[in-house]
């Protein structure tokens, strides 16, 4: 599990400069730029082509590599973002390892946004061939790190999504540990009545599933059982789970209630949202699976010491077993699917609305349970307040979604469930006046604007417009809303029997624990956060971790389903291999230079956001490979350099930021951009033909965070005339909390700055998307013209002037890198 470190024998660089048709030569003059690599040190070969990505293109690196023996290539084309994997498999096939090579982007990066500045284009296009040659020279061979799989996965939360991944995967051979906090399987779904918009019966379809899942071969159902924690990493996780006693041997247990009828306790029935009551021993609905009552401990009497002990003398088959205990067990895994699902949000909280103190207000969840057959009142609705039909009923949209105050994002299923509960109501009770005021009905799957229309035919009236408030008649204990009719555009009163609010959708309690606990992100909005919106939606920052329905964000069944079978795939492609590969270009300790083998240090245990590194006294750091994500940040961040980032060593840096400066640094900005935002940022600037000023020079990093302040005294030592670090905007840094290290480190220099005679709006931080190329053509042109304000030659007296501290501030070992 090593990545190896070559021999460093002397580089010989072949430069390949790309014409790309016209889209590069139509604005840089390539030959020049393929004649000025040549001149570069260390450069054997520069040859330009019309292609470099075509089969003849690449012949061209192949035979070089095969018949000039050069060892690091440089291709000057498009975007790495588009090309590097495939140079990188031309380079291997030819022998070299793939991690000799470089590319410099005068594509996205200069023709395309310098198009009316030929000559200043060739002139950046230049530099950018100097900068990734200077790097190459610095590369070092890198094979990627292998890890061995175990084949077995957990899946986390036994609701619809949990139980559609745990069968998939098993389906496809693997063991697979499905555990459930609740005393059985079924989340959410088992306590809805019918499901939209077919209507066909919640638990007749989910049912099944749940029995299948309980007799999978390769299913091993652990339910009234928690994650307390977990080690490792990708492929090998180890996990600590803590099994609760249910005081009921499932086995033994043959489901007859004998223990319950005479159990004297009584308390809410949670499944029926606390509609009906249940005993202390009891089943949680009559579908659960497994099929056994459980004894609550906190409901009971009382076990130690046994103060009732009715339930145990009523069980022939001896099921009971007050002696249980908790037991905590480990297991190793390969993958992880969390599959945690949702709360609904306490709309109690909205006190307009009289949630909890008018009991004819009640929720969405309360209502499936009234108009289920099984459920409190057989399926008759009823009002709580005198168990009388209601006539006139209204439902309340966006309870606490869609509120800047409360929670700012839709929960997606709220419109078509009210439709369905709205179209359930009709169908039950023909004359039953129904009433759903909402914001915007939202309604875009197959089959779902269909079922609106059916809706609003069958006569449901749709009021858009949200009520401010509802009150009650004391004496009928009926309801009345205020409302602003945003159609009719008039206010209006209206007076019901029954109000049924429809609750925004939070993440499940537990969610933030379970985070930390699995060292997952949570978005902005509490639920889990994706790796990639698009591209990786079902997979976590963390690798081997998977997401699967509502976890992941507030989804119906048909996508959770489709989510859970997602996230079941991406697992499967670790857990079908004996091993797997992890990126090379990770953390790396030089121990005899950490200080923690003579002093307390363990600063870069703390930054790693993955938990990467541990750090025992007096030891030298070390980082666990498979953990580390190849962020920087704890390069950035060790005070004695004793950590450097694979493929984006101090070295390798230093040498683009020396090179970029090269001619007249003064006039340029030295660009530090994060791979997945802002670089793409830049790029996509490209891409639109978005035109910028010519003077920025961009260092590709995979994380804003790997920026270490010693690169930005380095530059303006250099002599350059603006900074810009720039990452991905709060909460979508893709290594967690890169993004908040860097800005901890950027937001505290400019007073230093100040204080040794540099302007401190030559340096700016930045967060940029990869959506955001206008931003970043704006902050460049805002640069630019910074250096103009200020002036080329206060420039440059200010980096002379602050050069001696500038020379203090770089310690003696990072001296002895950049030399
Ligand atoms: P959940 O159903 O929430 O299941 C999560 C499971 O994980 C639970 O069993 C929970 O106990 C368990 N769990 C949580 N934390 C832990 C932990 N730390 N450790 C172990 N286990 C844990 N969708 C439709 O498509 N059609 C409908 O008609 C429809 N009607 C709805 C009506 C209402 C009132 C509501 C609120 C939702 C409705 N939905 C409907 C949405 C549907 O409920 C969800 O799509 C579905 O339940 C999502 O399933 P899930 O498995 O992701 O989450
Ligand atoms: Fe109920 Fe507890 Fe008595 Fe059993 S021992 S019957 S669970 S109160
Ligand atoms: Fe060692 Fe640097 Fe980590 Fe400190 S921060 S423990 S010096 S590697
Ligand atoms: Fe790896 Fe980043 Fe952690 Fe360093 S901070 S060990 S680079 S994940």
């Amino acid at each position: 599990m090593t990545a190896k470190a070559d021999s460093g024998e002397q580089a010989r660089v072949g430069v390949y400069v790309c014409h790309c048709g016209l889209n590069i030569a139509g604005t840089v003059d390539c030959a020049q730029v393929r004649d000025f690599a040549a001149g570069l040190q260390d450069v054997v070969v520069s040859r330009d082509n019309r292609y470099m990505c075509s089969d003849q293109g690449q012949e061209l690196i192949k035979k070089d590599i095969k018949e000039l023996g050069i060892n690091r290539v440089v291709v000057a084309s498009c975007s790495p973002r588009m090309h590097e994997p495939t140079f990188r498999t031309c380079v291997s096939s030819a022998g070299l390892n793939p991690y000799l090579f470089e590319m410099a982007n005068i594509r996205e990066q200069c023709s395309w946004c310098h198009t009316s500045h030929p000559e200043e284009a060739t002139e950046k296009a230049k530099d950018l061939v100097r900068m990734a040659v200077a790097k190459s020279r610095h590369l070092r061979e890198l094979h990627p790190i292998e890890v061995p799989v175990t084949n077995k996965a957990l899946v986390v939360g036994g609701g619809v999504a949990g139980i559609h991944s745990a069968l998939d995967l098993a389906d496809h051979g693997f063991h697979v540990y499905l555990v459930e906090r609740d005393a059985s399987i079924g989340g959410r779904m088992a306590q809805l009545d019918k499901t939209f918009p077919t209507l066909d019966c919640s638990i007749c379809i989910l049912g099944p599933k749940m029995v299948e899942a309980s007799r999978h071969p390769d299913i091993e159902l652990l339910t009234y059982t928690e994650v307390k924690s977990v080690e490792g990493y990708i492929g090998n996780f180890k996990v600590t789970l803590l099994r609760k006693p249910r005081y009921v041997i499932p086995e033994k247990c043959n489901a007859c209630g004998d223990c319950a009828k005479v159990c004297p306790v009584e308390v809410p029935n949670e499944f029926d949202e606390g509609l009906s009551w249940r005993k202390a021993i009891y089943i949680p609905f009559p579908q659960a699976v497994p099929a056994s009552y459980v004894l609550d401990e906190k409901s009971c009497l009382g076990l130690v010491p046994l103060t009732c002990g009715k339930c145990k003398e009523a069980c022939e088959r001896g099921a009971i077993d007050y002696d249980m205990y908790p037991i905590q067990e480990t297991i190793e895994v390969g993958t992880i699917v969390v599959a945690t699902g949702f709360d609904l949000y306490d709309p109690a909280i909205i006190k307009e609305y009289g949630f909890g103190e008018y009991v004819n207000v009640i929720t969405s969840l309360e209502l499936e349970r009234l108009i289920n057959a099984a459920g409190p009142t057989n399926g008759h609705v009823v009002r709580p307040s005198d168990l009388k039909e209601p006539r006139k009923v209204a439902f309340i949209q966006c309870v606490g979604s869609r509120d800047e105050k409360e929670k700012p994002y839709c929960s997606g299923f709220c419109c078509m469930y009210t439709i369905k509960n709205a179209v359930l109501l009709k169908e039950h009770y023909p004359d039953m006046d129904v009433t759903v005021y909402f914001i915007d009905i939202r309604a875009p799957f197959k089959g779902y604007e269909e079922f609106y229309r059916r809706a609003r035919i069958q006569g449901i009236k749709f009021i858009r417009g949200k009520p401010s408030e509802v009150g009650e008649n004391p004496a009928s204990k009926n309801l009345i809303i205020s409302v602003e009719d945003v159609s009719a555009g008039e206010r209006r009163d209206a007076e019901y029997d029954m109000v049924i609010l429809s609750p925004a959708a939070v993440p499940r309690s537990g969610t933030e624990e379970l985070g930390r606990t699995l060292n997952i992100p949570r978005d902005s909005s509490g639920f889990f956060m994706e790796y990639h919106p698009k591209l990786r939606p079902m997979d976590t920052p963390t690798e081997g971790i998977f997401l699967s329905g509502c976890a992941q964000g507030p989804k119906d069944i048909p996508y959770s389903v489709a989510q859970a079978s997602g996230a079941a795939a991406r697992a499967s492609r670790i857990l079908s291999k004996p091993k797997w590969s992890i990126e090379p270009t990770i953390a790396w300790v030089l121990p005899e230079l950490c200080r923690n083998t003579a002093a307390k240090c363990g600063i870069c245990a703390t930054k790693c956001p993955y938990g990467a590194i541990t750090v025992e006294e007096k030891k030298a750091a070390i980082v666990t490979p498979a953990k580390c994500h190849g962020c920087g940040t704890c390069a950035a961040d060790c005070p004695s350099n004793a950590i450097t980032q694979l493929g984006f060593t101090d070295l390798q840096i230093t040498s683009q930021i020396a090179a970029a400066l090269t001619v007249e640094p003064e006039k340029k900005i030295l660009a530090f951009l994060c791979n997945w935002c802002s670089y793409a940022g830049a790029d996509l600037a490209g891409t639109s033909r978005r035109q910028y000023p010519p003077d920025v020079r961009v260092i590709r990093v995979m994380c804003s965070g790997r920026v270490d302040r010693e690169f930005i005294f380095e530059a303006f030592r250099r002599g350059a005339g603006a900074v810009l670090v720039s990452g991905c905007h709060p909460y979508d840094c893709h290594y967690i909390s890169g993004n908040f290290q860097c800005e901890k480190r950027v937001k505290a220099l400019p007073p230093l700055l100040e204080k040794i005679g540099i302007s401190p709006e030559r340096l700016r931080l930045e967060w940029v998307s990869a959506a955001e190329g206008d931003r970043f053509a704006k902050i460049v042109s805002e640069m630019s013209e910074t250096i103009k304000r200020i002036g080329v030659e206060r420039v440059r007296n200010e980096n002379s002037a602050a050069m001696k501290y500038l020379e203090r501030m770089t310690d003696s070992r990072y001296r002895q890198i950049v030399g």
